[in-house]
């Protein structure tokens, strides 16, 4: 009977709302006034309805009856409470129709104190496939009161649901503990009437919600997509900006644009994050800030990305020193950001090098560049491509080269951001950037340590002149060559080691777990070649297991070409001092458990986090 009544007062009394919950008890099935997408479908003539297959069918008490949206995807169905409750408990049956099982997976339940849910907190995502005819409950954790309640059904599926049942108590409740997808943070963004970004120009106005670690920052600003070649893949990727100023997460800087990187065909979703580990080891000036988060759109659920700095000028990015020396002529200088790109032509600003190599300027940015400016940067990249042994900063070019070739990165010269100070006529290279192709991930360059050359000269994607340009350096000067070896050689014992490398490897892994699931529910990848995979490794665990493969043997093959025996600093005394936890490993580099006084004699490796030293225990 409680059902039947339930469905007279969300559809007959229209307008007007009713709850039987009650303030004092828990756990009460909440009513309300059943709100969500309007249209639905006929399937009987593939036509739009409003009166079969309606949003009311969600709370009609009716295992056989079901929600049936027109809309494909954002499509979604829920209850306004008429006052906040604080959700305690949620309940949900598939669509007892074709697939409607499946249907329901990566479906999401959020809850709003607005009626456009703009500001809205996601509340559950189901992980798993529903039973037919079956009611499946779960306990909500997030203790924030909300007046709007919704189901969104997973992207393409018509919202279909048969039945929803929510409980909890009156309340504003608190923010106290929230809910997120995994361990990692959730990135949720509201699009305004919710229009899905489309392009990599328009920018969508959009309120942006972090959650992590049970802090919630909301903030509006626009979305649209971003990148190239990665814009071609059913994942997008995304630009998030910001209308002012401010920091994401624990990033480093204070800025209004972030990227979402979308990680499509780096199954391992863990290559950027791990490339930056190395440009952090090999100390490039700036490393960009990344963080591996949950994405939802509109309550969508669009999969694993990293949050990311976009590149551009300011504090905690690429800093740039925009004063002058003061024997300087002010007009005859600039500080600026480029970039050698392969497409530089599709770029607003840009020119040519004299030896053919296209470059972007990123800053000063387009709408702001003067004439002069432009030509000035342009003679002075020119001037640096001549006589890169006065121009060129050796020091930030050969780490730059060493991220590149000791993660295998195909593209390292399709893309190189370059920049100067004001102050002095010398180009830096940095940061770096875009390695989903690297860590053998690239079947034009497979297996890469199979190679004799580096891999800018074997089958990587080389923009302009650069190889020539690299060649003069890397291959040809000697003075290059020594200093590259002085480099790699104190990287060797600072983390660019198997010891902290791999080590970087599992603590990814573990961190990534539970996403990477979701991931590969929503992207159902693992057994295709997309992008340029080599090799169909056909699990999450096999495709880690091969970047941990390659970096093991990459190790020792950068080594020998490059001319490096890799030998630790020795200490013979045994008896180290030290307040911070140390690991020691065996010559063959087993883990080996106890502290050193009490192994037996011989050589052993300790590693106290990045730092790797060679101890003999006498
Ligand atoms: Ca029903």
């Amino acid at each position: 009977m409680k059902n039947v009544v339930l469905f007279l007062i969300s559809t007959v009394i229209s307008g007007l709302y009713a709850t039987t919950a009650q303030a004092d008890t828990q756990d009460s099935i909440l009513t309300g006034t059943v709100i969500g997408t309007l249209q639905s479908v006929d399937y009987g003539s593939n036509t739009p309805s409003t009166k079969v297959n309606t949003r009311e069918c969600a709370f009609d008490g009716d295992l056989n009856t079901y929600v049936a949206a027109y809309d494909r995807s954002f499509a979604w169905v829920g209850l306004d409470l008429g006052e906040p409750f604080v959700i305690t408990r949620i309940g949900w049956a598939p669509a007892n129709r074709n697939r409607g099982d499946e249907r329901i997976l990566l479906g999401v339940f959020e809850g709003s104190n607005s009626p456009d849910f703009m500001d809205a907190l996601p509340l559950y995502i189901i992980p798993e496939k529903g039973t037919y005819k079956k009611m499946t409950y779960t306990d909500v954790t997030c203790s924030k009161g909300f007046r709007y309640v919704r189901y969104v059904g997973p992207s393409d599926q018509r919202c279909n649901i048969a039945e929803l049942e929510f409980y909890g108590h009156a309340g504003e409740g608190d923010e106290s503990n929230l809910y997120r997808l995994t361990n990692l943070p959730t990135v949720s963004i509201h699009t305004e009437d919710n229009v899905e970004p489309y392009d990599n120009v328009h920018n969508i106005n959009a309120l942006i919600t972090i959650i992590s670690d049970n802090k919630l920052r909301t903030d509006s600003g626009t979305v649209r997509y971003r990148g190239n070649g990665s814009l071609n893949f059913p994942k997008k990727p995304y630009r998030i900006k910001y209308n002012k100023k401010h920091k994401v997460l624990d990033s480093p800087a204070k800025a209004k644009k972030w990227t979402l990187i979308n990680n499509y065909g780096d199954k391992t979703l863990m290559r950027n994050l791990l490339a930056n580990e190395l440009s952090r080891c090999l100390e490039m000036p700036y490393t960009p800030y990344s963080q591996s988060v949950d994405v939802l759109l509109n309550g969508e659920y669009k999969g694993n990305y990293q949050l990311c700095d976009h590149i551009d000028v300011k504090k905690n990015r690429v800093e740039l020193v925009d004063t002058l020396n003061e024997n300087q002529d002010e007009s005859l200088s600039t500080a600026f950001l480029v970039e050698v790109d392969a497409r530089a032509s599709t770029e607003p600003s840009w020119f040519m090098s004299k030896n053919g190599t296209p470059i972007t300027i990123h800053y000063p940015e387009d709408d702001e560049i003067t004439p002069e400016q432009a030509t000035y940067i342009e003679e002075s990249f020119n001037r640096m491509e001549d006589d890169w042994q006065t121009y060129l900063d050796l020091n930030t070019f050969l780490r730059h080269f060493l991220v590149g070739e000791l993660s295998g990165n195909t593209d390292t010269y399709w893309s190189v951001y370059m920049y100067k100070h004001r102050e002095n006529d010398t180009i830096y290279v940095g940061p770096v950037w875009d390695f989903d192709l690297a860590f053998e991930n690239d079947k034009r360059t497979y297996p890469i340590n199979d190679k004799k050359n580096y891999i800018y000269r074997s089958g990587g994607s080389v923009c302009g002149n650069m190889q020539v340009f690299v060649d003069n350096i890397v291959m040809r000067n000697t003075d290059a060559k020594a200093k590259m070896l002085e480099i790699w050689g104190n990287a060797r014992v600072s983390g660019i080691n198997e010891y902290h490398l791999l080590d970087f490897v599992d603590r990814l892994e573990e961190e990534l777990q539970e996403s990477q699931k979701l991931n590969f529910i929503r992207w159902p990848i693992m057994n295709e070649e997309v992008q340029q995979n080599p090799v169909v490794w056909g699990s999450y665990e096999a495709e880690v297991q091969n970047v941990r493969r390659f970096i093991s043997e990459r190790l020792l093959w950068m080594d020998q070409k490059i001319g490096y025996t890799f030998n630790p600093t020795g200490i013979t005394d045994a008896s180290l001092e030290s307040t911070q936890s140390y690991q020691i490993f065996n010559v063959s580099g087993q883990l080996c458990s106890g502290n050193l006084q009490h192994l037996p004699k011989g050589i052993y490796v300790v590693k106290q986090g990045r730092i790797i030293r060679k101890v003999q225990v006498k």
